[in-house]
């Protein structure tokens, strides 16, 4: 089955890490990748290195002088164009995404429609980069903002949407008239190949290279590189938080744009006026889907003492339930984590679970069977324990008890991280408290909606340590391009402006 899905998607046994339309002869140390269902090879990437590195900016930087000046929505019927080729390859590419990253075959199939909603939404959107005009203080004069292209984007991706946030950065950024080096995470380079093949399908119809570029490489080669290069004014980068610091620092540096989609803690409170069964539904999603994976997992479980014995009932049953398993199997709820030092992590966090006072409810751990398997667990927690405050990237969900939504609330905000959060309650007045200033700190914030699985439409990240970034729909385009504003003097006169006179 994994050779005919690679034929289909242009994959070798080995294949090349660096693409700029045609892929480079690249000659660096080989990455293997490894199927997490159960530990087999599926097929390598030559990495790049420095010199490949080079060859590819050249090339996106060289590409920019001409995509910039196609007018956006010619940009947007490429765009458009990508949507169809990626509706085309949906299934193949979803599969491949669940055989490498091993999230479940719907999950992967979510994450390909993923990138064909926001091409859908890029196309709409290369018609109406709007601009502000605004009534100048001076007679003849007129005033207003434009946006140009930025530049080169240097996009950096996490391993558990392999190919999403790829199309999240790419589909806008390209209306936009920006060209894009990307560098995905090693622990998934096939879907990166994958979609490059795609998108070079698409530009070679139109006669157009280097726009969507690749390069697979390591941190310290290819990463570090992206960081210091002065030829990329934005450094897009989705991770860990400790990855977000070293960007953050480095980039800073350099006076250059960041936009950071770091890591989340995210919490659901249930509150004694919620609907007990729509709260489990999300809770369960939340936290055993992707196994626990994704950056809006839900990690922490607030309980209001009155439902608390009875939801955590419920929960612990709705646990046994949970088919684990090959992540393409379609009776799989759980597929395994993406590898063994993942698996480690989560052991480790058990231990310290112990050492700190948790008690585990349902769980906690490794499955005797190849591939990195892990039980989904429930732990009984406290707000003040020192793992609680920390992300860990596994399928374990503390459950806390409290009195009041005061309380609620106060634990709730008390993590480094702000990335998305919900509220189940049939209560107005508390749905519109965690809403409001006081309540939810949270870059999203939904009431009867669990915390994973946002719509492409919004805005996407979080606050605090999670980077403050914003992605996807809504205004997010404008970080991707340079806003300017521009005055106009159609009179005879030279008025300044505030009324300064410098007359000789
Ligand atoms: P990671 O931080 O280990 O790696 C992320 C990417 O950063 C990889 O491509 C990696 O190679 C690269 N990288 C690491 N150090 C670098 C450096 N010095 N220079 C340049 N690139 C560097 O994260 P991961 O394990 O792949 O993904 C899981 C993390 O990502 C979690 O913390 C999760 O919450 C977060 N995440 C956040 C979002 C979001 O939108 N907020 C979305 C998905 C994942």
């Amino acid at each position: 089955m994994s050779a005919d899905l690679l034929q289909k998607l242009g994959l070798e046994s080995t294949n090349h890490g660096a693409c700029t339309g045609t892929w480079l002869e690249t000659s660096g140390k080989e990455l293997v990748s490894l199927n997490p269902s159960n530990g087999e090879p599926i097929a390598r990437v030559k990495q790049a290195e420095a010199e490949d590195y080079e060859k590819v900016m050249q090339q996106a930087t060289a590409a920019f002088e001409t995509w910039r000046m196609m007018p956006a929505p010619q940009r947007g019927e490429i765009v458009r164009q990508l949507g169809d080729e990626l509706r085309a390859n949906k299934d193949a590419l979803g599969r491949l995404v669940s055989l490498e990253m091993g999230k479940v075959l719907t999950e992967g199939l979510g994450e390909v429609q993923e990138m064909i909603d926001i091409c859908d939404f890029a196309v709409g959107l290369s018609r109406q980069l709007y601009g502000l005009s605004m009534h100048s203080e001076r007679g003849q004069h007129r005033m207003y903002e434009q946006w140009h292209p930025l530049g080169v984007i240097g996009i950096v991706t996490a391993f558990n949407f392999p190919v999403a946030v790829w199309a999240w950065n790419v589909a806008i950024a390209a209306v936009c008239g920006d060209t894009m080096v990307w560098k995905p995470s090693s622990k998934t380079p096939l879907t990166a190949v994958a979609v490059q093949n795609i998108a070079n399908r698409v530009m070679e119809r139109n006669g157009l290279s280097g726009i969507f570029n690749l390069v697979i490489g390591r941190g310290a080669e290819v990463g570090e590189r992206m960081l210091a290069d002065r030829r990329l004014p934005l450094i897009s980068a989705t991770g860990s938080c400790r990855m977000g610091r070293r960007i953050a620092t480095v980039v800073g540096e350099r006076l250059a744009r960041t936009l950071l989609e770091l890591g989340g803690n995210n919490a659901v409170i249930v509150s004694e006026h919620a609907n007990l069964d729509l709260a489990l539904r999300a809770v369960l999603f939340g936290a055993v889907g992707t196994a626990g994976q994704r950056c809006t997992s839900t990690r922490r479980l607030l309980l209001h003492k009155s439902i608390a014995k009875e939801f955590t009932e419920k929960l612990v049953r709705a646990y046994g339930n949970v088919v684990i398993g090959d992540a393409l199997d379609e009776n799989t709820l759980m597929g395994p984590l993406v590898d063994d030092a993942a698996v480690g992590d989560m052991m480790a966090a058990l231990e310290q679970v112990a050492a700190q006072g948790g008690e585990v409810l349902h769980g906690g751990g490794k499955l005797d069977r190849p591939g990195n398997f892990v039980e989904p667990t429930l732990v009984k927690a406290r707000a003040d324990m020192e793992i609680v405050q920390e992300e860990t990237f596994a399928p374990i969900l503390y459950i806390i008890e409290y009195d009041d939504l005061d309380e609620a609330l106060k634990m709730h905000n008390d993590v480094p991280q702000g990335l998305s959060s919900s509220i189940f309650t049939q209560n107005l007045i508390e749905a519109e408290t965690f809403l409001s200033h006081r309540g939810s700190d949270c870059g999203i914030a939904n009431v009867n909606v669990g915390t994973s699985g946002a719509e492409i439409g919004g805005a996407f990240g979080g606050e605090k340590e999670t980077g403050g970034g914003r992605e996807s729909g809504s205004d997010s385009w404008k970080i991707y391009m340079r806003r300017q504003t521009n005055t106009i003097n159609w009179g005879a006169e030279m008025p300044l402006a505030q009324g300064v006179k410098f007359d000789v």
